[in-house]
């Protein structure tokens, strides 16, 4: 019996619902003959190569099944992925080289506009989500300012200028935080790696 991994690798490997039924007399079916394959439980015609057997309307359930299978196993496999990753860092952080987690927070800074003279606010200044995250042992790695930029028009009369330009106005900053998984906390820890991994584990 091979299994269905090294199966679906094989050159001649058909997806069930790709092979066509059978639409052989009975004398050439007695004449050539049927065989079993190992790999499904299907029964083949040898002289057209397809399958004995099986309504033609089951085509597209046998399609759906079919991927239904692959989505299952490709879920299988990531889950797996993902498992054998988390355990990598709680041992490498049990065996005594810290591990890292990082998550970033947008934090929105009390900018203004100031537009010929008056002054407009544009943002708010928001760090709850550090604070909390600091409370939870995240700490402030950097901050990556987000900027804006706008272009300067000169109008008088119907002509239209060009006057240069603002850019790098601080908007607001991606706030880059950092927890560190230690033999102390590896196992505690568990549920904010497998959160990390799974973001990087595609
Ligand atoms: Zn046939």
């Amino acid at each position: 019996m091979i299994d269905q991994k090294r199966a679906s690798a094989l050159p001649f490997h058909r997806k069930i619902s790709e092979i066509p039924i059978c639409k052989c007399s009975t004398t050439t079916l007695k004449s050539w003959g049927q065989r079993k394959t190992t790999i499904e439980e299907l029964e083949l015609c040898n002289f057209c190569d397809s399958r004995i057997g099986g309504e033609v309307e089951d085509v597209e359930d046998l399609a759906a099944k079919e991927l239904a299978a692959e989505k299952a196993k490709a879920a299988l496999l990531r889950s797996k992925k993902l498992d054998e990753e988390i355990l990598r860092v709680i041992t490498d952080a049990k065996s005594g080289s810290p591990v890292y987690l990082y998550r970033s927070i947008y934090v929105s800074v009390d900018s203004f506009n100031n537009f010929g003279g008056k002054i407009s606010s544009v943002a708010a200044f928001n760090d709850l989500q550090v604070k909390a995250a600091g409370a939870q042992g995240w700490r402030v790695v950097e901050a990556i300012p987000r900027t804006s930029g706008e272009t300067l028009e000169n109008f008088e009369g119907f002509g239209k200028a060009w006057a240069g330009g603002i850019g790098g106005s601080v908007v607001g900053a991606y706030v880059l935080m950092e927890f560190v998984v230690t033999a102390s906390n590896a196992e505690a820890s568990s549920e904010l790696i497998r959160e990390t991994v799974s973001q990087y584990l595609v």
